[in-house]
């Protein structure tokens, strides 16, 4: 882990965010952080509010009320192909492929997110990142002939083409193995050394202490804590509403 007082600036603050669906206070006034070369995580149990968390960074969801800044630049009001433009990109929580493309067309989907000027300079770099996630060797293949595994790493590899800065994994080790989310866990942090500031959504707490450097946990669209992960798992609103209802499930 890395020693936040020795990491960049702040890349992206959220700050009194909310996002209603009708009634439903999805994200309710969400204040946060993250600063530039680190990995963070967010935990909270299902439905607290965490995936339209990331669509309101991308802009996906429309914001109730709150403000977003990027590098020192409010985007509250782009658009979503404008965020992408700005250098976020995020993978889904349920794959999502192009079944009767390559994997490796699938992969150069994330150039096309690009603004034109460097959508060349990237187009180069597909064969490198396919590389890096290792899926190489099933470039010619259709993504459902690959495993749950190596088809989310196709989604990794489609969103990081372009360089991102900022990177949203939504639950990327869902329905893995302890080996495969292992394997996960590594490629992050090798990303993390390339430079790559992430926000992981996961609900394996293990993985979560030993992959990121911070921890957030939302509860009923709320930030209940934010802070070092040893201190977020240990907090008690943390165990009561999240971590207890685990044990419980197990
Ligand atoms: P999480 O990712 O933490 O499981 P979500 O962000 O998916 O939680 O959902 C938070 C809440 O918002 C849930 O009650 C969910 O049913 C609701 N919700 C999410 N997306 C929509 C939507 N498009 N329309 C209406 N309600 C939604
Ligand atoms: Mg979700």
């Amino acid at each position: 882990m890395t020693d936040e007082s020795s990491s960049g600036a702040p890349l992206v603050e959220l700050t009194d965010v909310a996002v209603h669906f009708g009634g439903v206070r999805a994200v309710d006034g969400v204040t946060l952080t993250m600063r530039e070369g680190l990995i963070y995580g967010l935990l909270g149990a299902n439905g607290s509010g965490k995936s339209t968390l990331l669509g309101a960074v991308t802009r996906l969801n429309r914001l109730t009320r709150g403000s977003l800044c990027f590098d020192g630049a409010d985007f509250t009001k782009l658009p979503a192909h404008r965020v992408a433009h700005l250098g976020v990109a995020r993978t889904f929580q349920t794959v999502r492929l192009i079944d009767d493309r390559s994997v490796r067309d699938n992969v150069s989907l994330g150039v096309d997110t690009l603004d034109r000027s460097r959508r060349k300079e990237f187009a180069a770099r597909v064969d490198e990142v396919m590389e890096r996630v290792g899926i190489a060797e099933s470039a010619r293949l259709r993504p459902t002939e690959l495993s749950y595994g190596m088809q989310r790493r196709v989604e990794i590899a489609r969103a990081i083409v372009g360089r991102p800065r900022l990177l949203l994994l939504d639950e990327p080790t869902a329905g893995m193995n302890t080996d495969e989310r292992d394997e996960i866990g590594e490629l992050l942090r090798s990303l993390k050394s390339e430079g790559f500031t992430q926000l992981l959504v996961e609900h394996d707490v293990q993985m979560m202490v030993d992959v990121c450097d911070h921890l957030f946990a939302m509860n009923l669209g709320e930030l209940i804590a934010d802070g070092a992960p040893e201190s977020v798992i240990a907090d008690r609103a943390v165990r009561e509403s999240y971590l207890g209802r685990q044990a419980n499930d197990a």
